[in-house]
C-alpha cells in the first residue's frame, strides 16, 4: 500500500491511497457491506456513486457464509463480485456490542454465535487469518473496545490489552506473507493519557495506518471531538488516519478538518432503510404524512437518480408499502448525498476554501 499526500490545508489532507486492488482519493467515505453486500446496492451502483473501498464487517462474515467458503470463491472480491478495494474490520466492535454474551482473556475472546448459539473463540491470530481469507485490502488489528463510561484504571487495561494484541496481530500478519495493508487501532477511551499511550505502544510495533478506535459508543460528541482534537494531530503524518464508525455528514466535516483522511459509518444505509434522509435542506424523514401529496423531489439540489425520477410522494407511499425498491431508491440517494459529500471536502481542500465550507454544513 502506498499513501501520496497531494495536498494539506491546516490539518486536513488531500491523499491518495493505493491498495492492492486499486486506488481510493482521499478523504474517503467506506460504505458498510456487513454481510459482503452493501444492503440492497449492486456493486455496479456503489460505482457509479463514487464508492472507490467498501467496509466488510469479518465477525459477520466468519459467522455466515464462513471464511473459508468465501476464500474458495476468489475471496470476497470475487464473491461478491466487487473490485475495488475492501476494508475489513477485526470483530472487535461486533464483540463488544455483545455485551454478556462474551468472556474476554488474554489468549482472545469466547462468545456465542448470535445465529446458531455455538461457542466460538476469537484470537488475534484467528481474526488476522481470517481477513487474509477474505483477501481484504486493508486488515485490522483485532482490539477490546473500550465501553464508555469507564474508569481510567479500567480504560488503561483495557488499552494495554489490546496493544498486546496488536502486536499478536502484527505478528501474525507478517508470518502470514500477505499483500495486505495492516492498521493499528487507537483505543484510551476519553483520557488523554492513555491514548497517548496506545498510539505511542502501536507506532513502537510500526503500522500501515492507524485508526481511531472506541469513539461513537456513547460519549457527548463534544467529549469526541475534544479526544479528536488531542489525538488525531499526534498521528504520523505520513500514514492514513482512519475515524472508525463516525459519522453524520457535518461530523465527518469536522473531522476531515481536523485531519482524518476515511470514514465508515452504518448511518447513510441504515437510515435509508427507516425512511431517515439525508438532504440539503437537512434531515428528512419520508414516513411523515407531510409527503403523502409532494409533487417536488426529496432534494431539489441532488443530482441523484431517485432525486431526478421520483417525487416525495412516491418515496412515502414506497415506504408505507414496504416495498424494497424505497430502501433501495432511499439508499442510493444517502450513499450519493455522502459519496458527493466527500468529492466536496477534496475540493474544497484543494482550492483552501474547508473551513468555510465546513461551517455552512455546520
Ligand atoms: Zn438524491
Amino acid at each position: 500500500m502506498k499513501f501520496e499526500i497531494q495536498c494539506t490545508r491546516h490539518a486536513a489532507r488531500r491523499a491518495r491511497l493505493y491498495c492492492e486492488h486499486g486506488l481510493v482519493d482521499t478523504p474517503a467515505f467506506m460504505p458498510v457491506g456487513t454481510y459482503g453486500a452493501v444492503k440492497g446496492m449492486q456493486p455496479s451502483i456503489l460505482e457509479a456513486l463514487g464508492t472507490q473501498i467498501i467496509l466488510a464487517n469479518t465477525f459477520h462474515l466468519m459467522l455466515r457464509p464462513g471464511a473459508k467458503l468465501i476464500e474458495a470463491q476468489g475471496g470476497l472480491h470475487g464473491f461478491m463480485q466487487w473490485r475495488r478495494p475492501i476494508l475489513t474490520d477485526s470483530g472487535g466492535f461486533q464483540i463488544f456490542s455483545l455485551g454478556a454474551l462474551r468472556t474476554i482473556t488474554e489468549e482472545g475472546v469466547h462468545f456465542r454465535s448470535p445465529l446458531t448459539g455455538e461457542s466460538i473463540f476469537l484470537t488475534p491470530e484467528i481474526s488476522v487469518e481470517v481477513q487474509k481469507q477474505l483477501q481484504s485490502d486493508i486488515v485490522m488489528v483485532l482490539d477490546d473496545c473500550t465501553p464508555y463510561p469507564a474508569s481510567e484504571k479500567v480504560v488503561r487495561q483495557s488499552m494495554a490489552l489490546s496493544l498486546r494484541w496488536a502486536k499478536r496481530c502484527h505478528c501474525a500478519h507478517q508470518a502470514g506473507g500477505s499483500q495486505a495493508a495492516l492498521f493499528g487501532i487507537v483505543q484510551g477511551g476519553m483520557y488523554e493519557k492513555e491514548r497517548q499511550a496506545s498510539l505511542e505502544g502501536l507506532l513502537n510495533i510500526g503500522f500501515d495506518g492507524y485508526a481511531m478506535g472506541g469513539l461513537s459508543v456513547g460519549e457527548p460528541k463534544d467529549l469526541m471531538f475534544e479526544v479528536l482534537e488531542k489525538t488525531l494531530p499526534l498521528l504520523p503524518a505520513h500514514h492514513p488516519r482512519y475515524l472508525m464508525g463516525v459519522g453524520t455528514p457535518s461530523d465527518i466535516a469536522r473531522a476531515v478538518a481536523l485531519g482524518a483522511d476515511l470514514f465508515d459509518c452504518v448511518l447513510p444505509t441504515r437510515h435509508a432503510r427507516n425512511g431517515h434522509l439525508f438532504t440539503s435542506e437537512g434531515v428528512v424523514r419520508i414516513r411523515n404524512a407531510v409527503h403523502k401529496n409532494a409533487k417536488r423531489p426529496l432534494d431539489e439540489r441532488c443530482a441523484c437518480s431517485t432525486c431526478q425520477h421520483y417525487s416525495r410522494a412516491y418515496l412515502h407511499h414506497l415506504d408505507r408499502c414496504k416495498d424494497p425498491l424505497g430502501v433501495v431508491l432511499n439508499t442510493l440517494h444517502n450513499l450519493h448525498t455522502y459519496q458527493t459529500l466527500m468529492k466536496d471536502l477534496q475540493r474544497h481542500i484543494e482550492h483552501g476554501t474547508l473551513s468555510s465550507f465546513v461551517k455552512d454544513i455546520f
